[in-house]
């Protein structure tokens, strides 16, 4: 029989995954910020190991409960440009459509953390999802509709195709691009019925799947990123960078190959958000521009993801890896190479 979720202190206690000890702490933890961690996810856990980077993601700790002055409650400003209920319309050409707001895992670092779970934002109603996708029949500027939440993929196949089918009557959207972490936390959901369901004629569907670590990509995880390649659905990666989880030049090397050879492009690498209680996630942007700079000397330009900053705010994304090129004072240009090493542009004749 399958293991259910993890959803309590008492299930993590009984699982081996906390300890009684830290019962009242972790039981104020989790009044605040909702625990979930799937069987798949569990499975992985390496028991022995006190800093295990799966159980590290998803088991509460103590230290949520500090918020430091910088953290805030909407820290990308999600709220300041959602003219509608469920839509953030932040850049002219697409909108984010957050029709839930549920997870099927929650990550302790989650930058939406204040608004998804049973005590969050919710699932829209009907009327509020009608609303919102006249929203966007109605601004001929959006290009592109990025279904994010919460997981868009715990809404039913039925409920998805519907979404779909909706925005299959508005030629001016071309893309649909679906954030998720569905296929690595709960892969048995990922069949084909699902798959089709995020096929809709005249538009062309991306899928960011959230991975952090090389070990999220299992077996079953795999088997359902080929079952969405195999359909025509392009995916594309998105990771946290973590401290404690993946800020290593190796864990990361390894991630985004094995992204690369399950036919993942590595899209983004985002720097943590200033989410409440996640200090103890968080790494300096020099700490952050020296991994990714590290990757640039080891592995193919095809593993390279883009490091990215949400700017406190809602001012939109920046990319924030370390400059390669800089003005000399000739007028020319100096070029760093993979090696760290510096180039004048245009070279001198003689080099
Ligand atoms: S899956 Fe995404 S929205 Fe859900 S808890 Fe994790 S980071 Fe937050």
């Amino acid at each position: 029989m399958t293991e259910p979720t993890i959803r309590s202190i008492d299930g993590l206690i009984d699982a081996g995954l906390a300890q009684s000890r830290d019962q009242s702490a972790l039981e104020q933890v989790a009044q605040r910020y909702t625990v979930a961690i799937t069987p798949a996810m569990a499975a992985l856990i390496d028991h022995s190991d006190p800093d295990d980077p799966i159980a590290r993601q998803f088991v509460p700790h103590i230290d949520e409960l500090t918020t430091t002055p910088l953290e805030r409650e909407d820290p990308i400003g999600d709220l300041s440009h959602s003219p509608v209920e469920g839509i953030v319309h932040r850049y002219p050409d697409r909108v984010l459509l957050k029709a839930v707001h549920i997870c099927p895992i929650y990550c302790r670092f989650c930058f939406r953390r204040e608004m998804v779970g049973p005590q969050g934002l919710g699932t829209l109603s009907p009327e509020a999802l009608d609303a919102a996708l006249n929203y966007i029949a109605a601004h001929e500027e959006i290009w592109e509709v990025i279904l994010t939440g919460g997981d868009p993929l715990v809404l039913s196949p039925r409920r998805l195709r519907e979404m779909m089918q909706r925005l299959a009557q508005m030629p001016h959207v071309k893309i649909v691009r679906v954030h998720t972490r569905v296929p690595v936390a709960e892969p048995d959901r990922v069949v084909p019925e699902l798959v089709a369901a995020l096929l809709a004629s005249g538009k062309t569907t991306y899928l960011a799947l959230h991975a952090n670590h090389p070990r999220e990509l299992t077996s079953e995880a795999i088997a359902g990123l080929k079952l969405l390649v195999n359909a025509g659905v392009t995916l594309l990666s998105q990771t946290v960078l973590l401290k404690g989880i993946n800020d290593s030049v190796e864990t990361l090397a390894e991630l985004m190959q094995a992204f690369v050879v399950n036919r993942v492009r590595p899209y983004y690498l985002h720097h943590p958000d200033l989410a409440p209680g996640t200090a103890h996630f968080r790494l300096s942007l020099a700490e952050g521009q020296a991994l990714v700079a590290g990757l640039r000397g080891r592995i193919s330009g095809l593993c390279q993801p883009t490091y990215i900053l949400d700017i406190p705010g809602g001012h939109g994304k920046a990319p924030v890896g370390r400059p390669v090129v800089r003005p000399s004072a000739d007028g020319r240009h100096v070029v760093t190479d993979f090696r760290g090493l510096d180039h004048e542009y245009p070279p001198n004749e003689s080099d």
